[in-house]
C-alpha cells in the first residue's frame, strides 16, 4: 500500500475529508485524484462574445477541478436537515447539524469571516406562506457567494497542499479489491490504498455506477428534478431575500397535487449554464461584491419525478427533457412568462421591450414544446401562488429559462458509516445520493474522515 487513504474527487465532499484527516494527525500518507483543473486553472471558456454556447471541453470547468460542483456556485450552505440530502438519516439529526456547523466554523476560519449568516427562525414569511398555500421550510443559510467561496476554497488548497498529494487532470479510471485495501488506475499508473473514499459527485455519476456495479455494491434509482429558473426585477423579493436570503419554499398544486419548490435563489444575482455531460441547462449565481450585484433575483421553480417498475432512469428522462430544449434552442431557451401563458413564444424584439434585463444570453423560445404540460401547469400555479406573498412574480415580464434540472445520483447502499459492502471503501458527497448540496456533502466528508480516524490511529 503506498496511500493510507485515497480519495477520489476535489470536491466538498473530498476536500472537507482531506481537511479532517490532516487536521488530526500528520501520520497518514494521503493521495486525491481529480479530474479536472487545480482552483485557478479553472476558467469556463464561455465569454458571451466569442464563444456564447459550450464547446464541451475534455473536462467542464464549471464542474470539475478542486471545489467541485460549488467551486463557482453561490456558496450557499443551508445548515438543515430539511433540504440538501439525507446524511440525517445515516448518521442521526443532531450529528448531522453538528458536522454542519464544524463545516462553517472551518469556512469562517479560511475566509469566510464577516459573511452574513440568515435563518428563518421567528420569520413573519412562515405565517404569510401558509396564508398563502405554500409552505417556508426551516434552515439557517450562510451566504459566502461565488467570490468569497472562491477565497475560502483557495486558502484550504494553500493548507492541504502540503499535507497531501494532489493529482489534478487524473480521473480515476477503475477501482479493484487488492489484499488489506484497494487499487486504483490512472492514466498515470495505479496506486493503493487501505482506505478509499470516492466523492466523485454529479458529474462522476455514470463512473459511479459502473464502480458499482464490477464491485457487486447494491444501487437503487433516485428522482429528478425538472423545472425553470425565474428571474424577475431583486425589489419583487427583496422583503424576503433581505431577512432570509434564501428561502425554500413548497407548494402543493390544486389540479394535481405535485410538490413545486423553490431552489437556489440569487438575490441580485445573475442566471448562467450549467453544463452536466454534454447537456447545457441553466442555473444562477450571485456575489458578495456590491460592484458585481445586478438588477435581478433568481430562483429554480422545481417539480420532482421518481419513477417505479418498469422505467427506472430518472436521470435518463432528464436529460432527455434538456437535449429537446437544447435541440429547440441551442443550449438555454428563455420565455417571458406573459408568452408562455398566452400559448405565444418569446422573441428577441418581445424579451427587450420588457423591464427585466435578462442576465443570461438565451434563446427566446416556447418553454411549451419542451416541458411536460403537468410539470408547466404546476410551475405556473406556484408562479400565481408566489405573486401572493411576492407581488409582482406573476408580471407578463417575468423571465422564466429553461430547462433546470436536478439530476441525482442513484442512492449506494451504504451502512450507517456510509461504507459499502466491501469494507474501507467509503462513498460520500453527492456521488453517493445521500447529499446533494455544499453542507451536507462536506459535513459526510468530515463523517468518514473521524470514522477512518478511528480505525488507522
Ligand atoms: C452552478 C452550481 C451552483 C450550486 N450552488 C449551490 C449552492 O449555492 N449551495 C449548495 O448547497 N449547493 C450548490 N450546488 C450543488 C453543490 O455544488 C454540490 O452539492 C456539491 O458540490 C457536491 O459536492 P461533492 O463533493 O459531493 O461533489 P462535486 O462537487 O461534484 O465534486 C466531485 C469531484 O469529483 C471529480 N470526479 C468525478 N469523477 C471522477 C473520477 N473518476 N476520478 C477523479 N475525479 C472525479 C469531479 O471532477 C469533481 O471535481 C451547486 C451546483 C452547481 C453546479
Amino acid at each position: 500500500m503506498n496511500y493510507d487513504v485515497i480519495i477520489i474527487g476535489a470536491g466538498p465532499g473530498g476536500i472537507f475529508s482531506a481537511y479532517e484527516l490532516t487536521k488530526k494527525t500528520d501520520k497518514l500518507k494521503i493521495a486525491v485524484f481529480e479530474t479536472g483543473n487545480p482552483l485557478q486553472k479553472r476558467k469556463c471558456p464561455i465569454d458571451g462574445k466569442k464563444i456564447t454556447h459550450c464547446i464541451n471541453c475534455p473536462t467542464c470547468a464549471i464542474m470539475n477541478g478542486f471545489g467541485g460542483a460549488g467551486a463557482f456556485s453561490d456558496g450557499k450552505y443551508n445548515i438543515t436537515n430539511d433540504f440538501g440530502g439525507t446524511l440525517y438519516e445515516y448518521i442521526g439529526r443532531q450529528r448531522a447539524l453538528e458536522l454542519m456547523h464544524y463545516v462553517d466554523d472551518i469556512n469562517m476560519s479560511h475566509g469566510g469571516q464577516g459573511t452574513k449568516l440568515y435563518s428563518t427562525a421567528g420569520s413573519q414569511f412562515k405565517k404569510l406562506c401558509m396564508q398563502n398555500g405554500l409552505t417556508l421550510l426551516d434552515a439557517s443559510v450562510r451566504h459566502l457567494g461565488t467570490d468569497i467561496n472562491y477565497v475560502v476554497l483557495e486558502n484550504i488548497y494553500n493548507e492541504l497542499r502540503e499535507k497531501v498529494e494532489f493529482f489534478f487532470n487524473t480521473p480515476v479510471e477503475r477501482i479493484e479489491k487488492a489484499e488489506g485495501g484497494y487499487k486504483v488506475f490512472h492514466k498515470g499508473g495505479e496506486d493503493e490504498a487501505k482506505k478509499l473514499i470516492v466523492s466523485v459527485g454529479r458529474s462522476g455519476s455514470k463512473w459511479m455506477e459502473e464502480v458499482c456495479s464490477s464491485l457487486g455494491i447494491g444501487t437503487k434509482s433516485n428522482r429528478v428534478d425538472l423545472g425553470v429558473r425565474v428571474e424577475l426585477p431583486a425589489e419583487i423579493f427583496s422583503h424576503i431575500t433581505d431577512t432570509l436570503y434564501e428561502s425554500k419554499i413548497v407548494y402543493r398544486t390544486r389540479k394535481f397535487e405535485d410538490y413545486v419548490r423553490t431552489f437556489c435563489m440569487n438575490p441580485n444575482g445573475i442566471v448562467v449554464n450549467e453544463n452536466t455531460n454534454g447537456i447545457v441547462t441553466v442555473n444562477g449565481h450571485s456575489f458578495e461584491d456590491p460592484s458585481r450585484k445586478t438588477g435581478n433575483t433568481n430562483f429554480a421553480l422545481l417539480v420532482s419525478k421518481h419513477f417505479s417498475e418498469p422505467f427506472k432512469d430518472s436521470n435518463g428522462y432528464g436529460e432527455s427533457i434538456a437535449r429537446l430544449s437544447n435541440m429547440l434552442g441551442g443550449g438555454v431557451m428563455v420565455q417571458r412568462f406573459g408568452d408562455l401563458e398566452r400559448g405565444r413564444r418569446s422573441t428577441v424584439k418581445r424579451i427587450e421591450e420588457g423591464v427585466v434585463r435578462p442576465t443570461l444570453s438565451a434563446t427566446p423560445g416556447d418553454l411549451s414544446l419542451v416541458l411536460p404540460k403537468r410539470i408547466l401547469d404546476g410551475i405556473i400555479e406556484m408562479i400565481h401562488a408566489l405573486d401572493k406573498i411576492a407581488p409582482g412574480t406573476a408580471n407578463d415580464d417575468t423571465l422564466l429559462y429553461g430547462v433546470e434540472v436536478k439530476f441525482y445520483n442513484m442512492e449506494v447502499n451504504l451502512s450507517n458509516r456510509l461504507e459499502t459492502c466491501c469494507p474501507g471503501l467509503f462513498i460520500i458527497g453527492d456521488g453517493s445520493g445521500v447529499t446533494h448540496s455544499l453542507s451536507h456533502a462536506s459535513a459526510s466528508g468530515v463523517f468518514v474522515a473521524d470514522e477512518i480516524l478511528e480505525e488507522l490511529l
